[in-house]
């Protein structure tokens, strides 16, 4: 019986029985999800004797209680995208060998500089007890907190009575295929702001949706786990965010991801408990799942909302839209703004379009953003609004705080991230150079130089659709670099690929990677003449397992010695210059007709030679195994004697392998 339902029939709270039952003599651990049935009938059976020494022992768990409770306390580490065995033993303070022997029973058979990923290393970090959490990079880092910095200066100049509520910022984040895509479209077709519904639906990166008379923000932000970087600034746009785990696959590794960063961001939040229309949908389960992790249920007497809901089937979607707003009244005071000034905004998504040139959708965050405002990024002047869209594709003269809207009129393709502002008056400021600009998001090489000359160099070209995923994917590139090979981005940008980029690769001996970016037929003709690749990507992971099996390729051969088994020497037959024949024992593994051997003396090594021929009795043979003697010819110039040692093996030549710097 899981612990859950036990608590639910006995009346009390799950983690008051898991701190309880220990005192009462149930030895069930702190972690633990079920009990045994006999054990858990005993506990029911006997409860109206067992339920009042309970009571006596009651601790009352509110959450910083639970923390304290020991064992349900985990320490936080913070991981990289990609680290070695090594660094992972020294950030978790474990010994080696008890990381190695975890990993082996996770079925990871791994070295010490063998690399592990975020998901692989966050799981094992949380099965050893810890609380894994993405490192975020200075960068990251620096650029988030300057938005809410930012943000909070702005909002500080205003007097209480100019701030005005707005509505909500959302995120949504979770799992891959854990439904953020279809819950983002359920809302979205059920509860159209606009009265223009059946307007075309743009995706611009973000969107409004109404409940009960109120306007709620959506960010839609891509779920890969290869966009943190943009997740992260999500969550700090946002005021509130939905985490979505899905009923039948549970928590997983980007759910825990998501959950430190909406946690790191301060932003209140509730789990939506998706396709619980499904079979094997645990929504006890996960609640239980969750509290593991300090997120306590509402109905546990825990701080956060869980909401059953199936995105497919539109299910329970009121339910979260009302608990939104919940949480959204009693944040009420943060919600605010003052639409009666010039605007502040971030920008949420950019590309360059073939047609409309650098087109970014601004998320309006104070003020109102007007057509035919200037466009002022840090002192520069990057463009005006020409036009403004809203998703519905309806064109719009003001854009009030809360609102995306796409703008056309920037001169540069704007960062995700950057903010912007509004002006009425473009006196003061520095007209943008777009060459300028431009140098800042292309032809940045990411590694200024590399050590190495002679180190195998992949320089790339890299355009992408967007530049949030141009962002994510130098972000990973960048941690790859490797002692025997190494990427370089010689050039990027948000795009089609054209002609200047062939051209560009030709010149840098590069080759073209195109993630979601078209390649205009002009350019694939003159990468053929030029003898250039370009290769297309729809998948952030696939592109980069790319890079990494070219740099593969490029790390030349290395000879491993496989090891087969160990010989004793037991008798000498007949010993010449360069060769003899002996007699010996397999005390270990096996030996193969053609095998080499390392010969040592008291542990000393000796020299090597090759089994030139094996007899097992009379017959020759192609293989002793463990335990048996035999007889054989060994090619060597060490005189053998009896008690030596062969080490018996073979060699294999093998690509090298690719080790982190
Ligand atoms: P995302 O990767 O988190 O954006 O996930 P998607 O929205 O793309 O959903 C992944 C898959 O789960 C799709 O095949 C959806 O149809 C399916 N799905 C999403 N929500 C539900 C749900 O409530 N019930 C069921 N049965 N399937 C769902």
């Amino acid at each position: 019986m899981n612990i859950s339902e036990l608590a639910r029939r006995l009346h009390v709270q799950l983690e008051e029985l898991r701190i309880g039952l220990p005192k009462l003599g149930f030895d069930i651990g702190s972690r633990a999800v079920k009990i045994d049935d006999r054990t858990a009938w005993k506990i029911i059976q006997g409860w109206s004797k067992l339920g009042r020494q309970f009571e006596a022992l009651r601790v009352k768990p509110d959450e910083e209680k639970i923390e304290a409770a020991g064992p349900v306390v985990k320490r936080l580490v913070k991981l990289p995208q990609v680290l070695t065995v090594r660094d992972f033993a020294a950030t978790l303070s474990v010994p080696i060998n008890k990381l190695i022997s975890v990993l082996m029973k996770n079925g990871i058979l791994a070295s010490l500089n063998e690399r592990l990923d975020y998901a692989t290393a966050s799981i094992i970090a949380e099965d050893m007890g810890f609380l894994p959490e993405p490192e975020t990079t200075t960068q990251e880092t620096d650029k988030m907190e300057a938005i809410t910095d930012a943000l909070k200066a702005e909002l500080g100049n205003e007097s209480a009575e100019s701030l005005k509520e707005r509505p909500p910022v959302i995120v949504i984040m979770g799992h891959v295929d854990h439904g953020k895509t279809t819950l983002l479209d359920t809302i979205r077709k059920a509860n159209v702001v606009s009265q223009e519904a059946g307007g075309i639906t743009q995706h611009i990166g973000a969107y409004q949706a109404m409940h009960k008379g109120r306007v709620l923000t959506f960010v839609d932000t891509p779920g890969h786990a290869a966009f943190t970087t943009m997740r992260s600034r999500g969550a700090r746009v946002a005021d509130l965010a939905v985490l979505v785990v899905a009923a039948d696959d549970g928590v997983q590794p980007q759910t825990i991801e998501a959950l430190h960063i909406i946690r790191a961001a301060g932003v209140p939040f509730l789990i939506a408990v998706n396709k619980v229309d499904k079979e094997g949908a645990d929504f006890e389960r996960i609640k239980s799942k969750f509290s593991e992790l300090n997120v306590i249920p509402e109905e546990w007497g825990g701080k956060t909302p869980f909401v059953p809901i199936s995105a497919k089937k539109g299910l329970n979607i009121d339910v979260m839209l009302e608990t939104l707003l919940t949480l959204a009244e009693v944040e009420k005071g943060k919600i605010v703004a003052n639409p009666d000034r010039e605007a502040f905004g971030t920008i949420i998504e950019s590309h360059l379009d073939p047609g409309e040139g650098a087109v970014a959708t601004v998320l309006v965050q104070n003020g109102t953003l007007k057509r035919n405002d200037y466009l002022v990024f840090e002192n520069m002047l990057v463009g005006r609004v020409r036009a403004m869209r809203d998703w519905n594709s309806k064109i719009l003269d003001l854009a009030s705080p809360g609102m995306p809207v796409r703008v056309l009129g920037f001169k540069v393709v704007p960062s995700v991230g950057d903010i912007v502002r509004g002006k009425v008056n473009a006196a003061g400021f520095e007209k943008a150079r777009p060459d300028l600009f431009r140098a800042k998001i292309s032809a940045a090489p990411i590694e200024a130089e590399h050590r190495a000359e002679e180190l195998p160099m992949l320089n790339l070209v890299l355009k992408t659709d967007v530049e949030g995923s141009l962002e994510a994917i130098a972000v990973s590139l960048e941690k790859m670099r490797f002692t025997e090979a190494a990427a370089k981005i010689i050039g990027k940008g948000v795009g089609m690929v054209g002609e200047a980029d062939v051209l560009q690769a030709a010149a840098g001996n590069a080759t073209i990677y195109a993630f979601n970016a078209d390649v205009a037929e002009s350019a694939a003709n003159l990468a053929a003449e030029k003898g250039v690749r370009v290769k297309s990507f729809r998948i952030i992971y696939d592109l980069l397992d790319d890079v990494k099996s070219e740099l593969e390729g490029m790390t030349g051969v290395e000879v491993m010695r496989v090891a087969l088994g160990r010989v004793i020497l037991k008798q000498i037959f007949r010993s010449e210059k360069s060769y003899i024949i002996a007699g010996g024992l397999v005390e270990d593994g096996k030996i193969i007709a053609g095998a080499r051997v390392n010969i040592l003396r008291k542990g000393a090594p000796l020299g090597e030679g090759k089994i030139e021929g094996l007899q097992s009795g009379r017959q020759e043979a192609k293989e002793i195994p463990m335990g048996s003697e035999f007889g054989m010819k060994i090619n060597t110039r060490v005189t053998l004697a009896e008690g030596d040692i062969l080490e018996v093996f073979t060699e294999e030549k093998k690509k090298k392998t690719l080790t982190p710097q």
